[in-house]
């Protein structure tokens, strides 16, 4: 497709392809941060959030679905290096006081991503006129804002442990 053909509908879509795969290798990840963390606060914030995702990544295929499009993931070169980043964390301070901090910003980091890729698809869906892809997607966003907002409590908690 030449590119001055391309619209807002194919860029919905080829984000769509973008949060699925993020969605995806997140799946992967969050077992291993679970396992890593020391905090059992941590840990069960992490567990908490891959039962969530597990529905997000089938709220994503209830959108394609409406699209009429297979459910397809697209490489997302930023949430791989993200996690790639959180791993590199999990590998350098595992065994030390300062892994729950390093694992809960890298955690953030994921999470940010996230929120902007959800709230620009759910601009779009609305644009277009897609109203149930809108709820769908602001449901998972705001998912996605309650799990950045227990990840900062618990990072204060932290924080504020330490220098006690
Ligand atoms: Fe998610
Ligand atoms: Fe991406
Ligand atoms: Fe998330």
């Amino acid at each position: 497709m030449a590119a001055k053909d391309k619209d807002l509908n194919d860029l919905f879509l080829d984000t769509l392809k973008d949060i699925y795969y993020a969605e995806k290798q997140i799946l992967k990840a969050l077992p291993k941060m679970a396992r890593a963390a020391s905090s059992d606060q941590l840990r069960a914030a992490f567990e908490k959030h891959q039962a969530e995702t597990e529905g997000q990544v089938e709220r994503l295929e209830q959108v394609f679905e409406m699209l009429d499009k297979p459910a397809r993931g697209k490489t997302c070169d930023a949430i791989v290096g993200i996690l790639d980043e959180g791993k590199e964390i999990m590998d350098e301070y595992k065994g030390t006081d300062a892994l729950d901090a390093g694992m809960l910003a890298a955690a953030q980091a994921v999470e940010h991503y996230e929120i902007s890729r959800y709230g620009t698809l759910k601009t779009w869906a609305t644009e277009l006129g897609m109203n149930d892809a809108a709820r769908l997607l602001d449901q998972t966003l705001k998912e996605e804002e309650k799990t950045d907002q227990t990840l900062t409590q618990l990072a204060k908690a932290a924080v504020n442990l330490a220098a006690a």
